[in-house]
């Protein structure tokens, strides 16, 4: 296979077949995020895509493939009718894929219409993976994501009316000492509006390279303890309202693992947040990653 870069994956992805339909991320301007900073963004010629589907079916040649992920930051940006020319050959080239899944930015869904995302849904799209990272504009704004949580709301409505799976990220700690109230609390509004399949969080690392690297070593972001982001934590929990959504935090980046289905499983999380409140037993930092 040929890859470009580091290749970034959802973690529930693990064992997909990963196929760059684009490098890089169109924005590349959120100050946590260095995932792409190595690369310009690019769509990738169709014919050069399609090749590395037949060089993965030539490899696999034994395996079943079920799953596909197009890669990298914002598939969905690629034209409509170039997307379902390439999930028509996934298709072709894989009977047996079940499912195609990829990252799409909240604007790049936007500026498809339902009728669009509704046609890729036909065609095999199964699942968007969205980066909420929060549902508080002063935060979104302060880590330049360049959306607002509403647009985040008419996205994430925009992707499940089209029948897609929808899961979303949001970090722990993003909105610092300063925000952390409003990240839960407007995390919890978004979610509650969308009520997606998933909804994973991740808690907040500072990657080198990143413009939050400089901000933190410059003294302006203050990081929250474990115990805060529990407290975060809580907060977001309590307040949520997505009756059917997957609630998860059992990234390799969080102090602890916590899950459950919202809402009839509340209080059960409530109850992990509790007790791990009560033993203090952390991830140490040495063994978070990204
Ligand atoms: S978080 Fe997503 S949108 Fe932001 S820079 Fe990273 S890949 Fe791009």
């Amino acid at each position: 296979m040929r890859y470009e870069g580091t290749v970034y994956r959802p973690p529930s992805e693990a064992g997909s077949l990963i196929i760059q339909l684009t490098i890089g991320c169109a924005r590349n301007t959120c100050t946590f995020c260095n995932m792409y900073k190595d690369k310009k963004f690019r769509i990738r010629p169709l014919e050069e895509v399609v090749e590395d589907l037949e060089m993965a079916r030539s490899y696999y040649s034994r395996i079943k493939v079920r799953r596909i992920f197009l890669a990298d930051g914002d598939a969905l940006i690629v034209k409509t009718e170039d997307l379902l020319y390439i999930i028509a050959k996934c298709k072709e080239i894989f009977p047996e894929v079940e499912r195609i899944s990829v990252y799409g930015a909240p604007k790049d869904i936007l500026h498809k219409t339902p009728e669009e995302l509704a046609t890729l849904k036909a065609a095999g799209l199964d699942m968007v993976y969205m980066g909420l990272e929060s549902g508080a504009d002063e935060v979104l704004q302060a880590v330049k994501k360049g959306v607002t949580a509403d647009e985040m709301i008419e996205a994430g409505k925009k992707v499940r009316a089209a029948g897609m799976i929808l899961s979303m990220t949001v970090i722990s700690g993003l909105g610092g000492k300063k925000l952390w109230r409003e990240h839960a609390l407007g995390s919890a509004r978004v979610i509650s509006a969308i009520k997606p399949e998933y909804v994973g969080f991740l808690t907040l690392m500072i990657e080198p390279g990143t413009e939050m690297y400089d901000q933190y070593n410059r003294g302006e972001i203050e990081l929250l303890t474990p115990h805060e982001v529990l407290d975060e934590t809580e907060l977001f929990i309590r307040s949520v309202d997505a009756e059917g959504t997957m609630f998860r935090s059992n990234h390799a980046s969080n102090y602890i693992p916590l899950g459950g289905t919202l809402n009839g499983e509340r209080d059960k999380i409530l109850g992990q947040i509790e007790i791990s409140r009560r033993k203090s037993k952390f991830r140490p930092d040495v063994f978070r990653g990204i």
